[in-house]
């Protein structure tokens, strides 16, 4: 018979345990956002998708060469001395024309290795999170801004300065062994 008692009791214990858990919960303040329409603010350092301002690469490829994942592919032109592609916002010379710089965002870890080399602070880190697409191709991101017909231009200038400098004559050599 005590027994018997005994299990009603502690059957009603351990339900009171388990309400009192589930009282103290009720006057909790919620933490469930009604994500899409509630956003959680992001920390400021959060690692998210990349951004590159071209206005401000001069195609120096440090981010490329610090990727541990090989997702970024630069190629650049040099510009002939006739040409002047002016500064960046941070005082850098421009002397690269940059046709490719693509992100493969699908392969990025999101290291953030490339945001740190960046000489002008041109590659960063954004806000934006939500970027799923169908096609993994649409997860490659084109910056660079030239278009065909500039890349060609470029590349024609580069190829003619080039050939004017290769049929130039090479200076006199200064001292002689006789
Ligand atoms: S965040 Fe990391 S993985 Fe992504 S592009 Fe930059 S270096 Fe590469
Ligand atoms: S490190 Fe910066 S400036 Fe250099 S290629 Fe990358 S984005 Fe451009």
């Amino acid at each position: 018979m005590g027994r018997y008692f005994k299990n009603i009791f502690d059957a009603v214990r351990t339900i009171l345990i388990g309400m009192r858990i589930t009282a103290r919960h009720l006057f909790t303040p919620s933490v469930t956002i009604q994500y899409p329409d509630v956003k959680l603010k992001l920390p400021a350092r959060a690692r998210n998708r990349l951004y590159v301002n071209m206005d401000d690469c001069i195609g120096c490829d440090q981010c490329s060469m610090a990727c541990p994942v090989n997702c970024i592919t630069i190629e650049t032109i040099k510009s002939t001395s006739d040409v002047d592609l002016g500064v960046t916002s941070v005082g850098s010379k421009k002397r690269l024309y940059v046709p490719v710089f693509d992100i493969d965002i699908a392969k990025c870890c999101y290291c953030g290795l490339c945001v740190y080399p960046c000489p002008t602070e041109c590659i960063k880190m954004t806000e934006v999170f939500e970027f799923s697409e169908y096609e993994r191709e649409n997860l490659i991101y084109n910056f660079a801004t030239m278009t065909p017909a500039e890349v060609d231009d470029a590349k024609r200038k580069l190829a003619a300065s080039e050939s004017t400098a290769a049929t130039k004559p090479a200076p006199a050599s200064r001292g002689t062994n006789s």
